[in-house]
């Protein structure tokens, strides 16, 4: 391969991550997943894609209709496949929030208090702490539902 080519792939490449770097998303509603709890609906999760970079805001409802949150587009944009729910039990008490693996966090817990966690590709969660958490992909459950154990 000659330079010039080496030079224009590398130019095409770059632009391409350029583009999903810095894409001014357009969102548009793609679905819900249902969170079963206790064999009823505890909440739902809505998945808000941009039809320019592919790219998926989901986040936690509790009840009403899907509105578009404000923090999409500024937010926290990944794969579908990325997305999941972080199941939190500390004591009886039992909380989800929607958050995408591969990253670490500071997380909250109502008995342990603040903690590191490091949710790995695979669904992994990692606590500083040893304590157990779980974490759910949502990607099969897209219009259907997720029942948490
Ligand atoms: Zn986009
Ligand atoms: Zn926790």
């Amino acid at each position: 391969m000659d330079f010039l080519k080496k030079y224009r792939k590398a130019k095409k490449r770059c632009a391409l991550w350029n583009f999903i770097l810095n894409c001014e998303h357009e969102i548009f509603y793609e679905g819900a997943v249902n969170v079963i709890l206790d064999g009823e609906v505890n909440g739902v999760v809505d998945i808000w894609r941009c039809r320019k970079c592919n790219k998926v805001h989901a986040d936690a409802r509790l009840v009403g209709e899907p509105k578009l949150p404000e923090n999409v587009g500024t937010g926290v944009m990944d794969d579908l496949k990325k997305w999941g729910i972080l199941v939190c039990r500390s004591q009886n008490k039992l909380e989800w929030s929607v958050l995408p693996a591969g990253k670490e966090y500071l997380h909250r817990c109502e008995v342990y208090g603040d903690e590191r966690l490091f949710i790995d590709d695979e669904g992994n969660v990692k606590c500083e702490n040893g304590h157990e958490h779980a974490f759910l992909f949502i990607e099969k459950s897209k219009n259907s539902s997720l029942v948490v154990r």
